[in-house]
């Protein structure tokens, strides 16, 4: 197949989802890492077409919604100060904090840019030299990266006003807590297509030995999706826990060799705490120490700033797959795209959202084309 929407033929669909009706023969629950395949699953609706033994639940895989409560109050203190211009991708404006958004902090007169590349904030400091530039950088093994070659940069050009507010997390750690989890019921993972071709698989296998779990790389068109489930559950039905890769047009199992250089070099593996769940051992990158000076953290003396989180919002729960979004009380109701409570309900890769935009509603009031499309 060589065209995207090859990826989304309904013949092709169909042959896999009748190989996976004839496979499947007992209960499975099959844990979708990534958010991005989520919004795919609910968007196509392909939770739905599976057979009814086969229950695929969302996991923690969304940047966005992991990004702890702390940091969001971290990077509204560090955007309030004068002289500070704050870089941010546009879903993290939204995020609520304790008491406050990045937008509110834009409407009080901080200078919040919304920026599509870390190295777009770069070049805004070496544009102002007198302004002290920052670039919220989130996300996993994805966008790590970049982040990491914006500092690089910053280092290498001598470019003393530009720093990173870093909360990266790292999928393995999570994988890890999730199985050992007294409450985990994941029997198989479809692992995050886009994290592998940068990391490659080679973090997996000890995992899907130890916790006897097949792991299957997928990718995020609904046939990408399909094979995965059916790989996974072909494992399962014959009582096998390998690392597969059914997303070969992006992953190699080295992953992208030149991408993790960069991320040696520029970061070191810390512990990191994630939105609802908690603090999990080895699961996030820091700054080493020869860039510690651009780390935002530091340079704005925010690391003392820890908040409590919401009782209302049970998006840690949502995360580790057990709830579903419109199982939560506020959903629909006090908690939408327009009022979120969580950050589940804000990312454009959310479950929350998802299960909003795609009217997963679970009887609550249909919303409006407009808060419908208010995602992201
Ligand atoms: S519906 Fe809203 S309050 Fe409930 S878990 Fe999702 S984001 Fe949190």
């Amino acid at each position: 197949m060589k065209y995207i929407d090859e990826f989304q033929n309904p013949d092709l669909a169909r042959r896999l989802l009748d190989t996976i009706h004839a496979t499947v023969t007992r209960p499975w629950a099959l844990m979708e890492v990534c958010g991005g395949q989520t919004h795919s699953i609910i968007r196509h609706g392909i939770d739905q077409l599976l057979p009814e033994e086969i229950e695929l639940i969302h996991g923690p895989g969304c940047p966005v919604c992991v990004t702890p409560l702390e940091m969001i109050d971290k990077a509204l203190e560090v955007a309030s100060r004068p002289g500070v211009i704050f870089c941010s991708f546009g879903d993290m404006l939204r995020v609520p904090g304790t008491d406050r958004d990045l937008f509110q902090v834009r409407a009080a007169g901080g200078d919040v840019r919304v920026v599509y590349s870390p190295l777009d904030a770069l070049r805004i400091a070496q544009e102002n030299p007198e302004a002290q530039v920052v670039f919220f950088g989130i996300g996993f093994e994805t966008t790590a990266p970049p982040n990491a070659m914006a500092v690089y940069q910053a280092r290498r050009l001598g470019v003393r006003n530009f720093s990173l507010l870093v909360s990266h997390v790292r999928v393995p750690p999570a994988i890890e807590a999730l199985m050992t989890s007294p409450q985990c019921r994941v029997d198989a993972f479809l692992a995050a297509g886009h994290v592998c071709s940068v990391m490659g698989t080679q973090e997996y296998p000890d995992l899907a030995a130890t916790h006897r779990v097949p792991i299957v790389v997928t990718g995020f068109e609904p046939l990408d999706i399909l094979e995965g489930v059916r790989r996974a559950v072909t494992q399962l039905e014959r009582g096998e826990h390998t690392v597969d890769n059914a997303y070969p047009r992006a992953v190699r199992a080295e992953g992208n060799p030149a991408a993790r250089d960069m991320l040696a070099d520029v970061f070191e593996v810390t512990d990191r705490a994630w939105r609802g769940i908690g603090v999990i051992p080895d699961s996030g990158w820091r700054l080493s120490g020869r860039y510690r000076e651009f780390d935002a953290e530091h340079r704005f003396q925010v690391g003392a700033i820890t908040t409590t989180e919401p009782a209302a919002c049970r998006s840690g729960e949502v995360l580790q797959g057990l709830l579903k979004p419109h199982e939560c009380e506020a959903f629909g109701t006090t908690c939408t795209p327009r009022t979120p409570l969580g950050a589940t309900m804000v990312s454009s890769e959310g479950a929350c959202a998802a299960y909003y935009l795609y009217r997963r509603l679970g009887g609550t009031p249909t919303p409006t084309t407009a808060e419908a499309t208010h995602v992201g």
